[in-house]
């Protein structure tokens, strides 16, 4: 991909990069990079809108059966908000395919960085197109199965009836009547290992004799082959990649993803006491600030990346900076700190984090995912996401200890097995606020604690969204102000190096 900026670049390049003969199908294994120019505000809208479907993709594998009417509903209906392909035989989506296309290969480069970011795209990508490819219909299913190489023979009815027997007592759930009505395909035995394996196909002569409903199980583990693959390529052409100044801070910006409210000036300033907040951080706290407070209370001190997400999620809930120097001070000249080293040292770095020492950065708390994908805490930290971070033993110890039922306890560490962090912190709130539904994506440890604010206080039902894509909705629309968030998102992140440097400098750990 060629990337340019600026309006008229990406006029230019949508006129000149029409290339329909690229997307003879809705659907693709995304076997070719794109390799149209593109201008950078096209590239981050792509990027945006494609990790919002995905976003969307993961809330509906878990909230629902995949493939039942619901979750089918609610997919096809975010894939024409986002305007992505949703539907096979429609004519005239180019712009659609050609969004799907680049979008997809856009995100590769974001999610290729480490293992956790590779396993989540790859599990969402997966999703995706099985859902799509069960919503083809018979010939475009076949088309589409021609193009991706994957032409298997479909068996002649002669064929079909001499094995009749075998094919039923071989397929589970297929009676004579039903083996009669299916296609049957003659697949090589590599490509229907797990069907092999599950012992559900006719084996004969090399050969599995696979029902056409069984068809997608190898459709989707050739796919899982070709995508694992090249991430790992990706990722190896990641040196390059980061050594190019304009696409490094995007890249990042959406491997982390957050681009939601950034919660650093707050209506509540002034308007939490600090008795309150033992109170509140049993009802309202995330279980990642409930574990900081209550560790700073025990222990009168938290090493830095304990106190940089729990200071900044302090001023992010409304504590003024007087506020957190008297919190902050109280609690360490409990401990070992004297409250002249206080004052020389941590004083200096939570005036700081207000901006108002050094370059006067106003500092954002911190969003889930950057919680879960950075700085993982290490012995004596109790930073970090316990969903993410915790031994699940010690999670399940704490949830007991919380009073949570042992079946929510169940679900929570399902989800957190499956990877599902903060859907795992989702059902956490569900179950410390007695609501079936939390009604929102949750995305940062200040819209957890807002929403239980909201919950708590006139008892109002948590603010339903129109659909799971979250916090996005509430960005401003406009591109530009995409990429200044990006921009504001990635200076941020070296104003966090200069914070954690200087305070280094002024304090210990
Ligand atoms: Fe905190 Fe987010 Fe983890 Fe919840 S999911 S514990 S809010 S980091």
């Amino acid at each position: 991909m060629d990337f340019s900026s600026g309006r008229a670049r990406l006029k230019q390049a949508r006129l000149a990069g029409d290339r329909r003969e690229l997307y003879p199908h809705s659907l693709q294994f995304y076997l070719e990079p794109p390799t149209e120019s593109i201008s950078l505000v096209e590239f981050e809208s792509f990027a945006i809108d494609r990790l919002r479907l995905l976003k969307v993709v993961e809330n509906l594998g878990v909230s629902y059966v995949r493939g039942s009417d619901l979750y089918k509903t609610k997919l096809e209906s975010e894939l024409r908000r986002l305007k992505f392909p949703y539907k096979a035989l429609a004519e005239d989506d180019y712009e659609a395919r050609r969004k799907d296309h680049i979008s997809h290969f856009i995100l590769r480069l974001a999610y290729c960085q480490s293992e956790d970011l590779r396993r989540w795209f790859l599990q969402q990508e997966m999703d995706l197109l099985r859902y799509r490819f069960h919503e083809l219909t018979d010939s475009l299913r076949q088309k589409f199965l021609e193009h991706v190489n994957l032409s298997f023979e479909a068996i002649s009815e002669d064929l079909k009836n001499e094995l009749a027997n075998e094919l039923c007592t071989s397929t589970p759930g297929f009676g004579v009547a039903k083996v009669k009505e299916q296609m049957f395909y003659k697949v090589g035995l590599v490509d229907a290992v797990d069907l092999f394996r599950a012992r559900r196909v006719f084996i004969k002569d090399g050969f599995a004799y696979v029902p056409f409903k069984e068809i997608d199980t190898i459709v989707l583990n050739n796919y899982r082959t070709k995508l694992s693959k090249a991430l790992a390529l990706t990722a190896r052409s990641l040196p390059s990649i980061q050594s190019d100044e304009r696409l490094q801070p995007l890249l990042n910006h959406l491997s982390h993803s957050y681009v939601g409210p950034d919660y650093s000036v707050q209506k509540n300033t002034g308007k939490i006491y600090l008795e309150q907040i033992d109170g509140i951080s049993v009802k309202s706290f995330p279980l990642c600030m409930r574990q900081l407070h209550k560790a700073l209370r025990d222990n009168h001190h938290l090493r830095h990346g304990g106190r940089m997400q729990y200071g900044l999620f302090l001023k992010g809930i409304g504590l003024t900076l007087e506020q957190a120097l008297e919190f902050w001070k109280k609690e360490f000249i409990r401990g070992k700190v004297d409250a002249d080293k206080f004052d020389k040292g941590y004083a200096y770095s939570i005036r700081h984090s207000y901006g108002k020492e050094g370059r006067r950065t106003d500092y954002t708390p911190y969003s889930c995912m950057k919680i879960i994908m950075s700085n993982p805490p290490s012995q004596g930290d109790y930073h970090g996401c316990p969903f993410h971070h915790s031994d699940p033993e010690l999670l399940k110890q704490k949830l007991q200890s919380y009073k949570i039922p042992p079946s929510g306890i169940t679900q929570i560490l399902e989800l957190v097995k499956g990877m599902h962090f903060q859907l795992a912190c989702q059902k956490y709130f569900e179950l410390t606020h007695d609501v079936d539904d939390i009604g929102f994506s949750l995305n940062h440890p200040n819209q957890y604690f807002t929403e239980s604010q909201r919950l708590l206080s006139g008892g109002r039902e948590p603010k339903k969204e129109l659909n799971n894509s979250g916090n996005f909705q509430q960005k401003n629309n406009s591109q530009e102000s995409m990429i200044s968030n990006a921009t504001l998102n990635s200076s941020n992140t070296t104003a966090d190096a200069e914070l954690e440097g200087l305070e280094a400098y002024f304090t210990e750990d």
